[in-house]
């Protein structure tokens, strides 16, 4: 018998336990140690997808600040809306990657 901790609530359980005493958590037939690690595994995923998205909102972000500061808009209505496309577009970037930056946070102290 060994001591693992439950991935639900954190306090240390036998790894033979079917329930957690703690919060009731039912195991079935997988250990606490496989849900943890399935756990682990899906927190990872999700970090990883976060940052994917992180790269891509920089991306967002880029593109649009350079069109809005290298972009030679005609003196017209036609491009003024361009510029503020330009604007939005990196504004939406910046948005963006800002939101994914705290998901980041709450999803590595989750
Ligand atoms: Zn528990």
């Amino acid at each position: 018998m060994a001591i693992t901790n439950c991935p639900a609530c954190s306090k240390p359980i036998s790894d033979k336990v079917k329930t957690c005493p703690h919060c009731n958590l039912e195991f079935g037939n997988a250990t606490a140690e496989d849900i943890q690690r399935k756990l682990s595994h899906a927190r990872y995923q999700k970090l990883h997808k976060l940052q994917n998205q992180s790269m891509f909102a920089i991306l967002i972000f880029i593109v649009g600040a350079y069109f809005t500061f290298m972009g030679d808009f005609p003196d017209t209505e036609e491009g003024l809306l361009m510029y503020n496309l330009s604007v939005g577009v990196a504004a939406l970037g910046f948005i963006w990657y800002a939101i994914n930056r705290v998901r980041i946070t709450l999803a590595k102290r989750g």
